[in-house]
């Protein structure tokens, strides 16, 4: 708690001294930045991202050799899968209804003329599928691949349950490297205020405020449908889908979204969002092991979000009237770009592009939002990795119904921390 606390200061302090520097000290901002704030932000998103490939390979070997039954793991697939799906969806519709209603982009005055925006590297929806299987595992993992790093693991975790007693040796190992990369973020953690600081004075310090005026009510309609889905889809699933309390819920989780607020990277907020998940709020390790990463990379509600709100306010600066079915394509398409949107900073804009196309809307639009999009993108992020979480307190209790129980390995090991 203390260090959440300290993490908030950081985050209040970061983005006070942003706003001050660019209003008042513009002209030295580039050289504090440089050599101050920079490396603070730098050195946690390192410390923190360097502990990423090593922790997804062995907590969902582990998760995986833990849930055993190749039955049981279809299972928890399936539902896992389904949940994120759903949620996904329901979050696309949440925006596209409050960027209806609001419209941010009939009020104002936007310059369209001129607008330039160049559309890359969006992969082929198809492309991100067929390359879940990695040709070669040590490549994925070094270029972090998370999505096929996920499938090897899945993998050779059936195959340590299938050996039982005979990998021993193997799976014992492979907890330990665990229970390491668990002490590791704990340790990197205690960085954590210092890097919040210098990643949100650097980010608000570049900004600055005059993007925010012009964009303002786009920027609010966003935060809103974040909120309400927060509030309405993940509320409701906490309290009813796995019987807890949403507001302690919130509040344990708390030091997660505020690793994701200020790294703008699911990715890079999975070690610490599995921490509190595992030592804290009561997920089993075989659960979190293979939800949240799985989450953290084909999961984005808050992206969905984005997307959504983005899409209706870019026809509606260009003056275009989307019909039923071209708002059923953005949903689906929608979906899908946010499956394959990377967990890192910005990725989701570059699948807007995506979006866009699909119903034949002016990719330039994307200029329009670009400048304030690394503001929005602290929020979606925090709401990116509540959804996983939330996902994974779904599968504990829905699986804890059927009477499955989760046995450990280590959870009689005090955290020493
Ligand atoms: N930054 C987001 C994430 O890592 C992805 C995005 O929406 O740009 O979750």
């Amino acid at each position: 708690m203390k260090l959440a606390r300290n993490i908030i200061i950081a985050l209040i302090l970061g983005a006070l001294v942003g706003i001050g520097m660019n209003m008042w000290a513009e002209d030295i901002f580039p050289k504090v930045d440089q050599y101050f704030f920079s490396p603070l932000g730098t050195i946690f998103l390192s410390l923190i991202k360097m502990l990423v490939v090593p922790l997804v390979f062995f907590s969902i070997i582990l998760g995986t050799a833990n849930i055993g039954d190749p039955k049981k793991l279809g299972r928890i697939g399936i539902k896992t899968i389904v949940f994120f799906l759903l949620t996904t969806a329901i979050a696309i519709i949440l925006a596209i209804g409050l960027a209806s209603i609001i419209q941010p982009g009939n009020i104002g005055q936007f310059e369209t003329t001129g607008l330039e925006y160049k559309a890359d590297k969006a992969p082929p929806i198809s492309e991100t599928f067929l390359s879940i299987i990695p040709t070669n595992p040590i490549q994925a993992m070094v270029e972090g691949n998370m999505l096929q790093i996920i499938f090897f693991a899945v993998f050779v975790g059936i195959a340590i349950s299938y050996l039982g007693s005979k990998a021993n040796t193997l799976l014992k190992v492979i907890n330990q490297g665990n229970e390491v990369m668990m002490t590791l973020v704990n340790i990197v953690m205690k960085f954590a205020p210092y890097g919040t600081f210098g990643l949100l004075a650097s980010a608000i310090g570049k900004q600055g405020l005059g993007a925010i005026k012009a964009m303002g009510l786009y920027m609010i309609v966003v935060i809103l449908a974040l909120i309400l889905h927060m509030i309405i889809v993940y509320g409701t699933a906490i309290s009813l889908l796995s019987r807890r309390n949403p507001v302690q819920f919130f509040k344990d989780f708390f030091p997660a979204m505020t690793v994701a607020f200020s790294t703008s990277s699911s990715s890079a907020t999975l070690p610490v969002s599995m921490e509190i998940a595992q030592k804290k709020m009561g997920i089993p390790k075989a659960i979190s092991s293979f939800v949240q990463p799985l989450g953290a990379t084909v999961n984005m509600d808050g992206t969905a979000i984005m997307q959504g709100v983005a899409t209706i306010f870019i026809a509606q600066v260009f003056n275009v009237d989307l019909t039923f079915g071209q708002l059923v394509t953005v949903v689906i398409i929608a979906v899908l770009a946010s499956v394959g949107t990377a967990a890192v900073p910005g990725a989701g804009l570059i699948m807007l592009a995506m979006v866009l196309q699909s119903v034949g809307l002016p990719v330039e639009g994307i200029a329009l939002i670009i400048g304030i999009d690394r503001l929005l993108d602290m929020a979606r992020t925090a709401v990116n990795t509540t959804g996983d979480i939330t996902c994974a307190a779904y599968i504990t209790e829905s699986e804890k119904r059927k009477g499955e129980n989760f046995e450990d390995s280590n959870s009689n090991e005090e955290d020493s921390f």
